[in-house]
Formats: C-alpha cells, structure tokens, sequence
C-alpha cells in the first residue's frame, strides 16, 4: 500500500521557535519538497500576513506535482484568503477535545459541529479540496471525533486527519485509534507531535493501524519538540515495512535536510538518525575493520541509500583498518611501521581530549612519512578598522610564493573584510568558502575562538581549522591553512 506524505515544514515547522522564513526561502524549500516526491505540501497559513500569503502564491503559481494547502480555522475569513493565494486545498482545523472547545473556543460541541460543517460546505463551494483535521484528536471523546469526522465527508470532505496536537498518544494507543477509524471511507491521515519522543513511533503505528497518509516536518522541526520527522518515517516504511510504500525520492533525503537546517538555522544533533553528522560514522577498531569487511555488519542500510557517505572518525577509538582507509582516501600510502606510528600520535593527542580532524592526521601523516610541505601563502599582518559607524575594512600583507602582496578588503563584518582582503587575490580565485563555522571554547568574552572552516576547489574539499583568542586571526589562519593544502599538489 502507497502512503501519502504531506509535509508541514512551512507551517508547523516554521512554527518552531525562533524560525522565520523568507518568502524566497519557503520557495527554495517547497520547489525540492516538490521535486523528492512529497505528495502534498502544506505551504503556510494564508490568514498569518500579507508576506505570508505572497510565499503561498509564489509556490501556487509554479504548478509543482503536489497539492498546495494552506492551513485554515473553519472560519469563512480564513479560507477566503486561501482562495485569494490559489491553493489547491485547506487544511481545515478543528479543534475536538472538550478541552479545546470550551476553554479555548468558549463555544459547545453542537456549535462546533456546524462550525466546521459551514466550513466545509464553504470551501467545496469554492472548489476547494479539504483535510478536515481534528485537532487534539487523540484527547477527545471519541464518538465525537467520530461524529466530527462523518459529518465532515457528508458534507464532502476529501480526507481527515486525526492530531495528536500534544503528542500524549503511544505506539498502542495510535494503533488502537486509527484502527477504530477504520470504516471511515475516506484518507485517514496522521499529524503528530514528539514532546515524549514517540512521534516517529506513533506515525509508524497509525499506518499499521490503518492510515494511508501522514504528516511530516523536514528533520523533525516543529513546536516544542517538534513533529514527526520526515526521513526517519520514510527510510523506516521503506526500510522496515515490506508491505508499505511511499512516492519519495530517498536517495536525496540528505540533500532537503541540510537545505532546512542552513535555511531554518535549526541545526541537526550529530547523533540523530539518518541525517545527524554521526548516523554513518565509524569510530571504533572492532566496527571500522567489520564494516571494510562487510558494511552489513554494523549498518542496518547503506549510506548512499540516503544519498550519504560513509566517515571513519579518527580518534582514540579508532584501529588500523579504519585508519589506512582514511589515509587512502587522502592519497596517503604507508607500511605496517609507519601506520603503526601514526596510529599511536593519533591516539596520544585524542587522550590530550582533542578532537582529531583531517588537518590533524594529515599533519601526523606527513611527520610520519617525513613529507615537507612548503607552504605557498604566508600571512605576515592583519589590520582591522571595524566599528558601528564605519565598514569594515582589512588590510593585509601576505607572502605568496615569495612575493610579499598587499590588499585591501571590505566586508560584512571584519571576518568577512579580512577574508576578502585575501580572496580578492588572484591565486584565491578558483577557491570556494563552503562552510563557516565558529565555537567558543570557553563561557567568556576571552573565550578561545575555534574557527573551523570547508574550502573547496573543483572536486577537492578540505577542512582546516583555526584557533586563536582572536576571531579574525582565527577565521584568517584557518583560511590560509585550508588554501595551502589546496594548493599543494
Ligand atoms: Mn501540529
């Protein structure tokens, strides 16, 4: 059996605190839901603003495959502005619990009840498709909620959707419910929330419960702790559920993952299933040698199948096969001896409580196998004007092959002045800033910065890392660090 996704990332997930996004952003983000497969996208609340409904409009107007729904209450001033923004269908909420009705809505259930019935009637009137969404589902009555739900398709509703709004539901309960909504003769959908971790759980066992559709986020984004998440859901049907199906593309589940994350600024715990940094990443000896051996060892699917690849982590964990792997993929060949050696200066500086990084073991390495690399590029000054009533200015001196260069840059803020003092130089050009990351080390303003930075050129990516109390000498020295081993073939 197919089941149908409907993605809620641009209206539960940016609900999640401290997102906003951009109308530009939320197009970005619908035009790859589109393109992986989601069935339905539910682009936002037309009823929020006037940006709002110009972010719906600008995705309705693309003619994407899925079908383009607002979220609505069953008031007719909500759903004339989704018509106003052409979507396709509503997400039409109704609040079930008696808890809702009286203490939020202050109104009773029969009034709610032809509320909602109004509602419908109003949007099929206007060629509308609907989703009748009981919200708090899971903590209502149920003959009620049954009754909301019959009503609703008599009056030509073309799906419901049970909510766990709170997220109270378990696996069992979630089974038992949707198994009771079994002789409804419409879509049964499931939209649930993850404040006790179950979300995942609970999506998974309303399908074998009898729901042929269900609500996701991107990673998981959502109020409180969030919603269902969309990959864990989808890699598990696909995974772990022979007799389910869905239409996504999983092979780029990765790539709309890290397009929410930079996009939302909502970043991915290193441990979180299938798209956290670690979820293919090998530390330990006994698990790197099973996995060259053969990945099924320790890998309940393949990396690739989510469009990833594999990591060994270098580290105090780690043994020689895992290590030799990641020297080859360094270009690097060493012997019994030299591996050895490496491997023992790898694990002294991890017991130091450092984190081991591929600048690091190709500095070990190249100790080890005595390669002098001559560095290119030498910075010799960095000078900052910066203050709140002038741009940002750097001016540097720098020794290229020899030849002492002087540059000026300006910029954003001085990080951005200081590295575009020194990229504007020609030898530079071809190079590309990936990722930008900052830590500080320690609680105060004379923490130690750690700047770690990805520069790639062609299909050659490096990581180098910079660490200086200092941000701008500590952006600049990982910068030209990542440039010289760029440079070194
Ligand atoms: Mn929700």
């Amino acid at each position: 059996m197919n089941i149908k996704i409907l993605d809620t990332t641009l209206r539960d997930g940016e609900q999640t605190p401290g997102v906003s996004l951009t109308s530009k952003e939320k197009f970005r983000i619908a035009t790859k839901l589109d393109e992986i497969g989601i069935d339905y996208i539910e682009a936002g609340s037309a009823i929020t603003s006037e940006g709002e409904r110009e972010s719906i409009k600008e995705i309705t107007k693309q003619g994407f495959n899925a079908e383009i729904l607002s979220f609505s209450r069953p008031l007719n001033v909500d759903i004339d502005y989704c018509l106003h923004c052409d979507v396709d269908g509503v997400n039409l909420v109704v609040p079930t619990s008696d808890l809702h009705i009286k203490d939020k809505l202050k109104t009773t259930r029969d009034e709610l009840l032809e509320l909602s019935n109004n509602a419908v009637d109003y949007c099929k009137d206007h060629g509308l498709k609907v989703e009748l969404s009981a919200e708090d589902a899971s903590r209502s009555d149920f003959d009620f909620l049954k009754n909301v739900y019959v009503n609703a398709i008599s009056h030509g509703a073309d799906r419901i959707c049970v909510c766990d709004t709170v997220g109270i539901l378990t696996p069992d309960s979630s089974f038992e419910l949707f198994n009771r909504l079994n002789d409804i003769d419409v879509p049964v959908a499931c939209h649930c929330h993850n404040d006790f971790g179950l979300a995942v759980a609970n999506t998974l066992s309303a399908i074998k419960g009898g729901a042929s559709e269900i609500h996701t986020t991107i990673n998981g984004i959502g109020e409180r702790a969030g919603n269902t998440s969309f990959e864990e859901c989808v890699v598990s049907i696909d995974r772990l559920f022979s007799q389910f199906t869905t239409n996504i593309k999983i092979n780029e589940i990765y790539d709309v993952s890290k397009l929410v994350a930079r996009l939302t600024g909502v970043y991915i715990q290193p441990n979180k299933a299938i798209v956290g940094e670690n979820a293919f990443a090998h530390e330990s000896g006994i698990h790197s040698d099973g996995i060259i051996k053969n990945s099924a060892t320790y890998e309940p699917m393949t990396p690739e199948l989510v469009g990833r690849k594999r990591k060994f982590v270098i580290g105090k964990h780690m043994g020689t096969h895992g290590l030799n792997s990641r020297l080859k993929e360094l270009g690097l060949s060493v012997n019994d001896d030299q591996l050895q050696q490496i491997c023992f200066d790898i694990k002294e500086l991890a017991d130091k409580g450092k984190t081991v990084t591929d600048v690091d073991l190709q500095v070990i390495a190249d100790n080890v196998l005595e390669i002098n690399h001559e560095d290119r590029i030498k910075l010799d000054e960095v000078t900052i004007v910066s203050g709140n009533k002038v741009m940002p200015t750097a001016s540097v001196k720098i020794t290229i092959d020899g030849e002492e260069i002087l540059n000026a840059g300006v910029g954003l803020g001085p990080v951005d002045a200081a590295i575009n003092a020194i990229k504007s130089l020609d030898v530079f050009k071809d190079i590309d800033l990936i990722e930008y990351h900052v830590d500080a080390i320690t609680g105060g303003t004379d923490a130690f910065i750690d700047v770690i930075i990805k520069l790639q050129k062609e299909d050659k990516v490096v990581s180098a890392r910079g660490t200086e109390a200092d941000i701008i000498n500590a952006s600049v020295k990982a910068y030209i660090a990542g440039v010289n081993r760029l440079l070194r073939d």
